[in-house]
């Protein structure tokens, strides 16, 4: 390996794609990808890692990057959080049905058990035993406490009073969620304790609160939360705090930062969970003391049972020392303190029949065969079907209709088939055949093959044609979505209504549609089997969002075209660079016709040559485009049919140019500070809040005499009732427009 080895540059692009991706799934709780997509990703990273031998602590964490939000004051953590050291199975290592198994039943093959949880917590104990110049047989006191799937909190109390609450953020610094927490009713708000002290824990969602909270947003047509956890972040970062009442957020506290506090306390874990609970602090019940790692580990396989029947999710157990005046002298590495560690449970396994397989046909024409299984429940819900990625993994996996299959959910959420029981295999049936022809147009498929960084071969199966109906209604739908044009009432299934019943093929073509057009339209029968119109006032809200969207700008323009390879980061990177649809277009034209000056610019790792050819006329590289996904992103915008979507969206008056910052400052606006609450007509409080922003003035979360304007909306809270008390200026959303076009 030399310094110029073009895998490194892979490894750093594969990490920093990994990282957007943990940015978006912790922090923004609104992942892009499936968890399997992401998964794959991370493979290929290790992969290459091992090939590299990179070091494991110099490897990827999938650890939250930040979870800092816009318009929350942050503050430094007077300690970091870290996360904890992690001792789970590998994939094919020792698990059945989903358990880890007992240390007896472990080979002795020492490199094998290793790989293993237990091999992981072995290894973790003889160190820190070394370091505590303990024998192998002298006694260790281990506490095991359930580790909570919530969103870690830091609380300050002084004078008896929770006086802050602040989120992890990256780590050293955190959002102040002090309101939120407070509304929450998760953590008492006095103690008997008067000095200042800090104390972290969890706050979490329990299950009924969030079957609550998604029954509320299906009522209002909104997306559901895939999960407690992403419920809980979502909550917590709402800036009209009172909203959090009586949502059900509880918490469980576990940890005093030593040196934190001035007061004296017992110098154990077990003793200092007791004294939280004193106080009045939620503690966890599933916590115990115990003698040594191998009690540790049977007790933590043990928790499994418990685990089923608690009311919330946990993802694992933590075992900490339960000396805490080894955790100053301990201290930490970069990302992990090193009195702890965590056990992971191995994701849930139940093995089900495969009756049939069937494809997909995705937004890029990408054909993915999908596992048709007999339902069965797994990790909270019922599973009958799981992608199955791609037609070279069903031959490698040798998975054949009628087998039976074993089956789990990446990261709790994303079902997988992670193998076949060939014990039970009785079908005759042989090896599926890879398909020739797209299952909904009959066109014939295109087989892509694509190395990977470590060398395998990668096979995709795509169907060429760009009006497929499966593609055209994908695209459609992506389109719409939250992370491209953001058009709010134009889901999944009116999308089918209107490609079905108004012939709509193209995006362009959405923003001819008229209110009485959609008031007509029947949507799908529901379970009694009646018709619903879609009706009036969701007619205009479409219509009005469709308006809206027009103004968002040319790098959600480009993300929502369904091109492979040009997602968001790329688009953002783009309209940036570009400005403009035309520039962007021109460019285009020049790298595909070959010129030098435009090939050069736009790809990264260029051997040493062409970096004197740039040099020499003058060329500055944009960084991020790989040869492939240039080459793929190139040829597709300049494709008649893109080309032809562009000018559509241009000529019903669609904003092709990049959004800058602060567009343009306007005079009612620039400087001014504003707080939005309750919902408003037409706008969504992130579209007001960009809007407030390109004009140069800012957003705030809580209402204050430093206000300028409250924007209120319909059921504005008590936000509302605060301006009116400081006399602060009420406006709604029509009049915040006569500002901003002022
Ligand atoms: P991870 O983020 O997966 O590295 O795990 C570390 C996080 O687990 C901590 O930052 C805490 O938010 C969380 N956690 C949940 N329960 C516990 C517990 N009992 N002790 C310590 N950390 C916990
Ligand atoms: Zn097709």
């Amino acid at each position: 390996m030399t310094e110029t080895d073009p895998r490194l540059a892979e490894l750093a692009a594969l990490n920093a794609e990994l990282q957007a991706h943990d940015q978006r799934y912790y922090a923004a709780a609104a992942p892009t990808v499936s968890d399997a997509e992401y998964d794959d990703l991370k493979d290929r990273y290790e992969r290459l890692a091992d090939e590299l031998g990179v070091p494991l602590t110099e490897r990827h964490q999938s650890t939250p990057g930040s979870d800092h939000s816009d318009g929350f004051q942050t503050v430094r953590h007077d300690q970091p959080m870290l996360s904890l050291e992690k001792a789970n199975t590998e994939a094919d290592a020792f698990v059945r049905e989903g358990e880890d198994v007992a240390i007896n039943d472990l080979p002795d093959d020492r490199e094998f058990r290793k790989r293993t949880s237990w091999g992981k917590l072995e290894i973790w104990e003889r160190a820190r035993r070394k370091e505590l110049d303990l024998s192998i047989a002298a006694p260790l006191s281990l506490v095991i406490e359930p580790k909570i799937d919530g969103m870690s909190v830091s609380l300050m109390y002084d004078r008896g009073q929770l006086v802050r609450a602040v989120t992890r953020g990256d780590g050293i610094e955190g959002d102040v969620i002090t309101a939120q927490v407070r509304e929450s009713g998760a953590v008492p708000l006095t103690i008997s304790e008067q000095h200042k002290f800090e104390v972290r824990g969890e706050l979490y969602l329990p299950h009924a609160a969030f079957t609550a909270l998604n029954a509320e947003l299906s009522a209002a047509g909104e997306k559901l939360l895939v999960n407690p956890r992403n419920g809980c972040a979502g909550l917590m970062k709402r800036k009209d705090a009172e909203v959090l009442r009586g949502k059900g957020v509880q918490s469980f506290i576990y940890f005093i930062p030593p040196g934190l506090h001035v007061m004296p306390l017992p110098t154990t874990q077990t003793e200092r969970l007791a004294w939280l609970k004193k106080q009045g602090f939620s503690v966890h019940h599933g916590t115990t003391t115990v003698n040594g790692m191998e009690a540790a580990y049977a007790a933590c396989l043990a928790y499994t049972v418990q685990r089923a029947l608690l009311d919330h999710d946990i993802d694992g157990m933590v075992i900490k020392l339960d000396d805490t005046t080894t955790y100053n002298r301990f201290g930490e590495t970069e990302h992990h303190p090193r009195w702890g560690i965590a056990y992971k449970f191995p994701p849930e396994r139940r093995s089900t029949l495969l009756r049939a397989i069937t494809i997909q046909v995705g937004k890029t024409g990408r054909l993915t065969p999908v596992a048709e299984l007999d339902p069965v429940f797994i990790a909270g819900s019922t599973v009958s079907r799981a992608s199955l990625h791609n037609f070279a993994e069903i031959a490698a996996k040798d998975i054949r209709v009628g087998d039976t299959v074993i089956v789990q959910k990446a990261g709790e959420i994303i079902p997988q088939v992670v193998a076949v029981d060939k014990s039970k295999r009785t079908t005759t049936a042989s090896a599926i055949a890879w398909p020739t022809e797209c299952p909904t147009c009959g066109t014939a498929v295109v087989v892509e093959r694509r190395p990977d960084p470590s060398g395998k071969e990668n096979v995709s199966h795509f169907c060429p044609n760009f009006a497929c109906a499966d593609q055209v209604r994908e695209r459609l739908r992506h389109f719409a979505a939250r992370d491209a044009m953001d058009i709010r009432g134009l889901g999944p299934a009116v999308v089918d209504v209107l490609v079905s019943y108004c012939q709509i093929t193209r995006p362009d073509q959405l923003f001819h549609l008229t209110a009485e057009q959609l008031a007509g339209l029947s949507l799908e029968a529901d379970v009694n089997d009646k018709r619903r119109t879609f009706g009036q006032k969701s007619a205009d809200n479409l219509i009005a969002a469709l308006a809206g969207a027009k103004a968002q700008g040319l790098a959600k323009v480009l993300a929502g075209l369904s091109i492979s390879g040009l997602g968001t980061k790329l688009s953002d990177d783009f309209a940036a660079r570009f400005g403009s649809w035309d520039a962007l277009h021109a460019f285009a034209v020049a790298y595909i016709a070959g010129d030098r000056h435009a090939v050069l610019s736009i790809r990264k790792q260029q051997k040493r040559e062409e970096q004197m050819e740039a040099a020499a006329l003058g060329v500055v590289p944009m960084s991020g485009v790989d040869e492939t996904t240039a080459d793929n992103v190139f040829h597709q915008l300049v494709s008649p049919a893109i080309v032809a979507v562009l000018k559509g969206l241009e000529a019903v008056g669609v904003d092709l140019t990049a959004k800058q910052i602060v567009t343009a400052a306007k005079a009612g606006v620039a400087g001014k500070t504003f707080v939005l609450t309750g919902s408003m007509p037409t706008w969504s409080r992130s579209e007001a809040e960009s809007a407030i922003k390109a004009a140069g003035g800012k957003t705030s979360g809580s209402v204050s005499k430093k206000t300028d304007y409250v924007v209120a909306g319909s059921e504005a809270g008590s936000k509302l009732e605060k301006a009116q008390a400081l006399g602060v200026h009420v406006i709604d959303e029509a009049q915040l427009k006569v500002l901003l076009s002022s």
